[in-house]
């Protein structure tokens, strides 16, 4: 069996509107990729291999456009692209995706009250996908975060998400609490939160190489 390839996603541009905390202390697109390159040399310390599917904060200054819709479809097919380009190479049941982000409840700029953390998977996710997003949830559960599911059975979320939907390989979204949820924001910001955040990946991420090696699904 070959090694699995990790690809973990970074969240949005920091162009993308909204998409912080109402304090503005916490931006998703900077928070993510801290914890995604700081997640990336975790991995790396277990030998696994990983990749980023997007790693500037913002697209590249020809792809740029006033048109925040018109963005968001490049950056988006930028992700898709690069993780399906890695699924040609190494084989789509030897790669996994995992794509960071933050949950917002609304979009007002007011703080709110939901908070916890929760993972995501296409509707007409693979049974992999889903082996990773239980993995995930019980890391996050251990971890002593308050989980959100959508029934006592189920440990995840079907969503229709672009990069969820057409991505070859296993795929999950993280939302790791609510960035307007003031008690949430504190925690991310704070150094004990990121690196709970990245442990819980580390172990999700691990305890489904480790299941899925078994069951070569
Ligand atoms: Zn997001």
């Amino acid at each position: 069996m070959m090694d699995k390839i990790v690809i973990l996603g970074t969240a949005h541009r920091l162009r993308e509107p909204g998409k912080m905390s109402p304090d503005g202390k916490l931006r998703e697109a900077v928070w993510s990729r801290e914890i995604v390159l700081e997640l990336m040399q975790k991995l790396k310390e277990y030998g696994i291999q990983t990749y980023v599917d997007f790693t500037d904060l913002d697209l590249p200054k020809n792809m740029q456009t006033p048109s925040a819709k018109l963005e968001r479809q490049r950056e988006l097919a930028l992700r898709v692209n690069e993780v399906n380009s890695l699924c040609d190479r190494y084989g789509k049941r030897n790669v996994l995706y995992v794509s960071i982000h933050v949950d917002a409840s609304g979009s007002d700029g007011k703080w709110h009250e939901p908070c916890g953390w929760s993972v995501r998977l296409s509707p007409e996710a693979s049974k992999s996908s889903r082996i990773l997003a239980e993995n995930l949830f019980d890391a996050a559960k251990k971890h002593g975060l308050k989980v959100r599911q959508p029934s006592p059975r189920q440990k995840y979320w079907e969503q229709d998400l672009y990069v969820l939907n057409r991505t070859h390989c296993p795929a999950v979204l993280t939302e790791n609490l609510f960035m307007d949820n003031k008690k949430d924001a504190d925690f991310l910001l704070s150094e004990e939160g990121k690196h709970e955040i990245e442990r819980l990946h580390l172990e999700g991420i691990l305890g489904y190489i480790k299941e899925i090696g078994t069951k070569e699904l």
